[in-house]
């Protein structure tokens, strides 16, 4: 056996993470850890029964669709013949007998030297696929060294149990964060064969220090960027230009993964790898379940990525309901206090699921309820144990709140009292807070829709006793997105509906990022290529700005520091919100959102606490605010203008026109309403004296002519209201194409637009250059718009609602608005546009798309 002083000097684990491969006892399924039956448990119903006791409650049925997810049998594949025996034996110890199909298809992809994206449910074993490239690389040749990459440390720590975990001689796996000890960094850069970091760190320490690790990255082989979904918007675009100045470091110390393992030893694949000239490590990278992966991963890496998309692993069965709670009949909303809806017309669907989480609690199901905010999982808990404690005194008691703000300790004592059936009900903010143990329950109950369909399933995925049937039911809130998925479960079940989308080529992105890679070595021509289209205008902006200085080898960078690049950051200095009786710093707002959230009169919650804005400095970007719980809430308005910068692409689709290209987005927000809590009334308008802001990003906008307007029956009068009720619903909507939410995105709607002469909708992307929300809302315009439409048409409200053409964020306090004009709109727009929508590559800039001409259909 090892020698433990040969392993990594950290500990190794007491219980390695579960792993979902095929274990002797998997097949057929089974769950990972099931909850164990208490024999004080009574029987719990069938979720077909629990679900007809729960839809019996109200005279009106608010269940729009029930889907059953049937139980999926796994599809083992055997191992393939490349993986050593020793791996095989580690695995063997962890109870895998055999990888999954899915696993070992995107494991001989990477073995074989080609990147490759493994993008599948929850727990369906990702962390296979990579490992067995990689660790069979590792034990095949001693000199060659893996880098894998996590969004979060908590999860590259995850990682690094479970590959410390298989014990492999000579692999020493270590973590590399901000937490690492500087005494262990040295023994990691020149020991550890598997170093376990995030982006940030890559960014911030590896490659400014590159010389350090010049040993570690010329033998890099593999490249693991596990949860890139993650890498998304801005965020995303930046992570992008790290990963390029990775490739580039690792080019630069000379080694192709053909001629490194060639003297070590020679597989088909390898050759084949190097034969191709492909330059440096093999990506591989794994996803949730997304819209188009490959492609997503392929601007990522900037590299040819191949997909592995279908998911071989077992499942337990899952009843789905979709649930829409009752509209509430008019003037009764102050019976509905503590919610901070604007004139909900819907009862709440954190008092629905406060309700159903009662129901089921006194049914004997164990449930989980999953909320969007801390107050909101509170209020839910509270109101599910008042209502418990009115039935059966104490049975209240079997209900708690889980919240981010507690100890580890805390929440795993919460999840193991739940697991043991001491408590019964828990309404808890987030999945990926809670431990990997807590599966397996009788019924999940998710109030409102959490943002992405690998969300929904990642919530759903904790529902399922081994071989029982589990309960999962979606509470719509009073919000377009919703109430369209409830009323299309076709949009939910049975496909990927969102795309991960970023956008490298962002020049408030690249220009720093390669001030970045400058300063790690000087660019060549070369590299402007490596960094895609832009890099070149990027490099001429820093040299006129003094950054950079050409000579006749290439561009330097000029100063002794680095860059400060932060790699989340956005928008602007983030804005220190404190408390001015005590000086202490409650938390940061995002630049760009200042004015809207803490000017002086704003009410601003902070982790469930209210407080309440005195001044906002903006020279100091600091607000001072102090404790206190008004009976309003704030809303700030703000007067936009736009201007077209240039137009990339467009369609002419005759009466209608569709653009995608750069605008000048300048607003100030002049006022603020303060609005009653209860009921939603407008007490009055306050003014505000800010500067007015510019933002330069990208936009897609679409125009109709007023005469065809005129003959679909808008009356001029009413084009206004009917522009500004499409324009908020499309922004409602959005998120269903893109992984973005509302607050990513603003609009603007006018009956006459000096820069295209029509009346015209414009939807842009929040930050500065862009972040691929409006592109992609321009590639999948008329599936996109004919969504905004049957959201507006299918709604039961008369004049508009929350749940169709209002909007939360509405500069103009959502007037004027009309809803049956804005369907008129959108009519004509969809008749009109090519069903396909534009090409899927942008084409040259303001050339028309080849496939746009308006006789097209
Ligand atoms: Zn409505
Ligand atoms: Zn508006």
């Amino acid at each position: 056996m090892r020698s433990p002083a040969q392993a990594s000097p950290y500990p190794h684990p007491r219980r390695s993470t579960p792993n979902t491969c095929a274990r002797v006892q998997d097949v057929p399924p089974a769950a990972t850890v099931a909850a164990g039956h208490g024999p004080d448990r009574p029987p719990v119903a069938a979720p077909a029964e629990l679900l007809r006791r729960l839809r019996a409650r109200t005279a009106a049925d608010p269940v729009t669709h029930v889907e059953r997810v049937p139980a999926r049998a796994g599809q083992p594949a055997p191992w393939p013949g490349w993986v050593p025996e020793e791996l095989r034996a580690a695995f063997a110890r962890r109870g895998v007998v055999a990888p999954w199909r899915h696993q070992a298809e995107a494991a001989d992809l990477a073995y074989a030297g080609r990147h490759v994206v493994v993008a599948t449910g929850t727990a369906s074993g990702k962390s296979l696929a990579y490992q067995l490239p990689a660790l069979a690389t590792l034990l095949a040749d001693p000199r060659a060294t893996v880098l894998y990459l996590a969004p979060t440390k908590a999860l590259a720590a995850d990682q690094f149990r479970a590959v410390a975990g298989l014990e492999l001689e000579g692999v020493r796996p270590a973590c590399y964060d901000g937490d690492t000890p500087r005494a262990e960094r040295d023994w990691i850069r020149r020991h550890s064969r598997f170093v376990l970091t995030n982006p940030d760190m890559l960014h911030h320490g590896i490659l400014p220090g590159h010389a350090h690790w010049s040993g570690f990255l010329r033998r890099l082989t593999y490249v693991i960027v596990d949860e890139c979904h993650t890498y998304r918007g801005v965020f995303g675009s930046h992570v992008a230009h790290v990963l390029r100045r990775l490739r580039r470091q690792c080019a630069r110390f000379g080694r192709t993964p053909g001629q490194a393992l060639a003297g070590s030893r020679s597989t088909p694949g390898r050759a084949l790898a190097g034969s191709r000239g492909t330059p440096g490590p093999v990506f591989v990278l794994a996803s949730a379940t997304a819209g188009d992966p490959a492609t997503a991963a392929g601007r990522l890496t900037g590299l040819p990525v191949t997909a592995v998309t279908e998911d071989a692993s077992p499942r337990g069965g899952v009843t789905f309901a979709l649930w829409e709670p009752p509209l509430l009949p008019a003037d009764t909303d102050a019976a509905d206090p503590g919610v901070a809806d604007l004139a909900p017309s819907r009862r709440s669907a954190l008092r629905e699921t406060a309700d159903l989480l009662a129901d089921t609690v006194a049914a004997g199901v164990r449930t989980l309820a999953f909320v969007r905010s801390r107050k909101g999982a509170e209020v839910v808990a509270a109101n599910a144990r008042r209502a418990l404690d009115e039935a059966v005194p104490g049975l209240g008691e079997r209900v708690a709140a889980y919240r981010a703000g507690y100890l580890r300790e805390e929440r795993r004592g919460l999840e193991r009292a739940l697991l043991r059936g001491d408590l019964l009900g828990l309404a808890s903010t987030n999945a990926l807070e809670l431990g990997v143990d807590l599966v397996g329950l009788d019924a999940v109950l998710i109030c409102g829709w959490p943002g992405t369909r690998a969300s929904l399933w990642q919530q759903a995925g904790r529902a399922g006793r081994s071989g029982d049937e589990a309960l999962a039911v979606l509470v719509a809130r009073d919000d377009p997105l919703d109430t369209y998925l409830v009323h299309h479960p076709e949009a939910l079940f049975g496909r990927p509906v969102e795309a991960t989308v970023l956008d490298p080529a962002n020049p408030y992105v690249l220009a720093p990022q390669l001030a970045c890679a400058a300063h790690e070595a000087p660019l060549t021509p070369a590299d402007l290529e490596l960094f895609g289209s832009g890099a070149k205008e990027a490099v001429d902006s820093l040299v006129e700005a003094g950054a950079l200085r050409q000579r006749p080898t290439g561009w330097y960078w000029r100063h002794r520091e680095r860059p400060e690049v932060d790699l989340r950051g956005e928008g602007g200095a983030p804005v220190c919100v404190v408390e001015a009786a005590t000086g202490r710093l409650l938390g940061t707002v995002d630049g760009g959102s200042s004015h809207f959230l803490v000017h002086p009169g704003a009410v601003h919650l902070h982790q469930g606490v209210s407080y309440v804005v005195d001044s906002l400095d903006l020279e100091e970007g600091c607000a001072l605010v102090h404790p206190e719980e008004p009976d309003w809430s704030t809303h700030a308005r703000d007067v936009t203008s736009l201007t077209v910068a240039s137009v990339r692409s467009y369609v002419d689709a005759g009466p209608v026109g569709l653009f995608l290209g750069e605008v000048d987005v300048t607003s100030q927000v002049v006022s603020y309403q303060r609005r009653r809590i209860a009921t939603g009334e407008v007490i009055d308008t306050r003014p505000l004296d800010l500067p007015a802001r510019e933002l330069r990003t990208v936009a897609v906008w679409f125009t109709v002519s007023p005469e065809s307007l005129a003959a679909a029956g808008v009356e001029p009068a009413d084009v206004p209201g009917a522009l500004h009720a499409a324009e908020h619903a499309a922004i409602g909507l959005l998120p269903l194409m893109a992984t973005c939410d509302r607050w990513d995105i603003g609009g603007l709607s006018t009956a006459l637009h000096p820069d295209t002469e029509a009346p015209t909708v414009f939807v842009y992307d929040g930050h500065p250059g862009g972040a691929g929300f409006a592109e992609r809302a321009y590639r999948t315009a008329a599936q996109w718009l004919r969504a905004t439409r049957e959201a507006i048409a299918e709604c039961g409200c008369e004049a508009g609602c929350p749940s169709c053409v209002q909007s939360p964020k509405c500069g103009n306090g959502n007037n004027p608005l009309s809803k049956p004009d804005a369907v008129r709109v959108l009519d004509v727009v969809l008749a009109n546009l090519p069903p396909a929508g534009p090409p899927q590559q942008p084409g040259p800039a303001d050339a028309p798309d080849s496939a746009a001409a308006g006789s097209q259909e």
